[in-house]
């Protein structure tokens, strides 16, 4: 047997998480117990899975379990599993790089400041390297199920830069995970302490957990925890503290989810699902990539993590467990992907999780905290499934006029409660931010005569209207779109007659500007600002426009209509300008501020600072001494 020894180097986003996972999660370093259990239990899992196919990987007849030794004497503290074990090659690369994508980025985000990094480092997922929390060594002793006794490795690191690993003998199939425990941490090899954690986090894994005491000679090894997998106990018997620490184990997420829904299906299909919705999202919650989706069993037999056809991409964010009773074992992944049963409970578990979302709703700070981590995903589902379109428009929450604030929290049935008797539209702005919505000229006439409009800022929320089209049979409709008919007033008068009116003025702006506008109008949509510029009925919001703009689209050229508000003072000067220079000018300008205002950027800037230097220079005086 060679007995190769080889030092290695951390990759550098390990290094750097190690760092600071010791400094920022040090007041909730007890953690580190449920990481490595939680492990060692997934390795069972594995082992179980595989033994399926190959029953001779499972050689013995030892029932798979968890040990926990403490020693005194040694300072140590061991996670001993019969699990799937590592191979020299998975242990290297398991244990000494990160595999998740955009980590680096993530780590950046990090500013040394313990409370927000210890948020941070939670939705990413603390795992093994939790152990040097605690322990200035960490030695772990694995052998691959299959593999022989002389193919066993030791791994070893003091987690600073490097990591040692040499081939040794290993008698038993699996992985001992000891810790060399800090001068300061040996609370960790009293057996009491360790046994109340193994009480508190990990009673719910499925397989035995014992502890022994190796310093007592008298003690005996002593089984700590009740072996039944959370999900198949029933639910009037499981406790929310259990419930949230069975959630942990699960997501390796450091906080608390928001909620969660338990439930056992009978009859002609068979399943119980477990499913939870995070109080924070993963930070590759935009990465299309990462790994979404529920962690399979079958009959209580991990098959998979990360099922992802059991639910639409709209709900990635949703963590859980299903274990069905009518799936083949040997299923795959592309077996799932036929199997005529996976449609149907596809459909019954995404209602699940819009019940439970619904369910929370009606605790409105909850909701708060659920719609602002995860809002924007769920409205992809408004435009990705029209079956439950009904279901999701009332989870949407939307900031408004009503509220003036930026916080997303009036549902549609908030606005069509507040909505003026004979009120038959839900009207909207879309804009870059919530500062340009919110200060848009089009919102004056509305915002004057008490008619609410909801502020769309986000990406998706264009899709998100055309998706929906109306709401409780109230169309949405955009207020910087040409014919934005109001409710009548009293004393309005029609867009024609209002035209026919202005009709010298308006064609005079209009030849003044025939390059860069559609049509001039009258407007009925501002109070206080002199001009603004709305699309044609059939052409592109100019929000929408920008965006596929900056996505690279290239799209045909449309030009704006200007809408002039004939009562300001800006437009009686226009219409009493008798220079002819002064009138192109100022009509220029008219346009480009309306242009600014919506969010728009000025094709020639330049030309623009020349024409607004020229008027300030005639306003102030300075022409005449020129
Ligand atoms: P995570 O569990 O989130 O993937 P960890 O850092 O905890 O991240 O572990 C990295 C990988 O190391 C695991 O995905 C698993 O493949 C392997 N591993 C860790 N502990 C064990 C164990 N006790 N037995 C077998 N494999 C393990």
């Amino acid at each position: 047997m060679s007995d190769k020894r080889e030092t290695l180097g951390f990759q550098t986003e390990v290094r750097q998480l190690l760092q600071l996972m010791i400094h920022s999660l040090y007041s909730n370093k007890e953690i580190f117990l449920r990481e490595l259990i939680s492990n060692a239990s997934d390795a069972a899992d594995k082992l179980r899975f595989e033994a399926l196919a190959n029953p001779e990987l499972q050689d013995d007849d030892a029932e798979l379990g968890i040990e926990i030794i403490v020693d005194k004497k040694r300072r140590t503290l061991s996670i001993i599993d019969n699990g799937i074990g590592m191979s020299r090659d998975e242990l290297i690369d398991n244990l000494g790089t990160i595999a998740k994508s955009g980590t680096a980025e993530f780590l950046q985000q990090m500013t040394g400041e313990k409370k927000h990094d210890a948020h941070l480092i939670g939705q990413f997922g603390v795992g093994f390297y939790s152990a040097f929390i605690v322990a200035d060594k960490v030695t772990v002793e694995s052998r691959r199920a299959g593999l022989g006794a002389d193919a066993a490795v030791r791994w070893e690191s003091e987690g600073q830069g490097e990591f040692t690993v040499e081939d040794i003998e290993r008698a038993e199939r699996g992985t001992t995970v000891t810790l060399h425990l800090k001068k300061g941490e040996l609370e960790f090899v009293e057996a009491y302490r360790v046994e109340s954690l193994i009480r508190k986090y990990s009673d719910h894994i499925g397989f035995p957990v014992s502890l022994t005491d190796a310093s007592d000679k008298e003690s005996e090894t002593k089984l700590v925890n009740s072996a039944t997998a959370l999900w198949t106990r029933p639910r009037s018997d499981v406790s929310d503290d259990e419930y949230k620490e069975f959630y942990k184990h699960l997501s390796h997420d450091f906080s608390d989810p928001l909620t969660w829904s338990h439930n056992r299906v009978e009859g002609k299909r068979e399943y119980t699902s477990l499913l939870y919705i995070p109080g924070a999202a993963p930070f590759d919650l935009w990465n299309r990539e990462a790994p979404r989706g529920l962690k399979l069993y079958v009959q209580r037999v991990f098959i998979m993590d990360d099922a992802e056809q059991f639910l639409p991409l709209y709900l990635r964010f949703v963590k859980g467990v299903v274990d069905s009773s009518d799936l083949p074992l040997n299923v795959s992944r592309e077996l799932l992907q036929q199997n005529p049963e996976l449609a149907t409970m596809r459909s019954a578990l995404t209602k699940r999780v819009l019940d439970m979302l619904k369910k929370l709703a009606s605790k409105k700070d909850d909701y708060q905290k659920f719609w602002n981590e995860f809002g924007q995903v769920l409205k992809e589902g408004l435009v990705e499934d029209h079956a439950n379109k009904d279901k999701l428009a009332k989870l949407l929450r939307f900031s408004t006029t009503h509220t003036g604030s930026n916080t997303q929290d009036q549902s549609l049935d908030d606005y069509v409660g507040r909505a003026a008797d004979g009120q038959e539209k839900i009207y909207y702005i879309l804009a870059e931010n919530y500062a340009t919505a919110i200060a848009s000229p089009h919102l004056e006439q509305l915002k004057s005569r008490g008619l609410e409009v909801l502020l769309l800022t986000d990406r998706i929320d264009a899709w998100l209207v055309e998706s929906l089209g109306e709401y409780d049979g109230k169309a949405l409709v955009d207020v910087a779109r040409e014919a934005l008919d109001l409710p009548a007033d009293g004393e309005e008068k029609d867009q024609g007659k209002l035209d026919e009116e202005h009709k010298a003025l308006l064609e005079k702006i209009q030849g003044v500007l025939s390059e860069r506008v559609e049509a001039v109008k009258v407007s009925r949509r501002l109070v206080d600002s002199p001009a603004c510029v709305v699309a044609g009925s059939q052409d592109l919001n100019p929000q929408v426009r920008r965006m596929l703009e900056a996505s690279g689209q290239k799209l045909p050229e449309s030009k704006p209509i200007l809408e002039i508000n004939v009562q300001h003072p800006i437009l009686g000067r226009l219409s009493a300008e008798a220079d002819e220079k002064r009138f192109d000018a100022l009509s220029n300008i008219v346009l480009d501020h309306a242009l600014l205002a919506e969010g728009s950027q000025l094709d020639n800037p330049a030309e623009y600072v020349q024409r607004m230097n020229e008027f300030m220079l005639q306003t102030s005086g300075g022409a005449e001494n020129a």
